[in-house]
């Protein structure tokens, strides 16, 4: 008997690198906006307006989603150059805390 109490583990959201693939927790992944002023950044937060995808903390996924324009396609926008070496820069940068 007795299995009417048992507590079920909460399901933590899984969000899709926009590079690699991969489904990871949200505070594993860094989510890149593009605010309503169509300006692209990194949202540390998690909580900036505007239209975002995740990404893993990693230089390599954001080439791979430069490469494969799936972050383009996710944001809705094209990404110059000069805005994926700045990304690329901060990632560097969080990475290294
Ligand atoms: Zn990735």
């Amino acid at each position: 008997m007795g299995e009417k109490n048992s507590v079920r583990p909460r399901k933590v959201p899984l969000r899709q690198c926009t590079g690699c693939g991969e489904r990871k927790e949200k505070k594993e992944l860094v989510r890149i906006i593009k605010t309503p002023e169509d300006q692209i950044m990194i949202d540390l937060t998690g909580k900036k307006n505007g239209r975002g995808a995740y990404i893993c903390n990693s230089t390599e996924c954001l080439r791979q989603a430069r490469r494969r324009k799936s972050l383009e396609r996710s944001l809705k926008t094209v990404i110059p150059d000069e805005i994926y070496e700045e990304l690329e820069k901060e990632m560097d940068n969080i990475a290294e805390g």
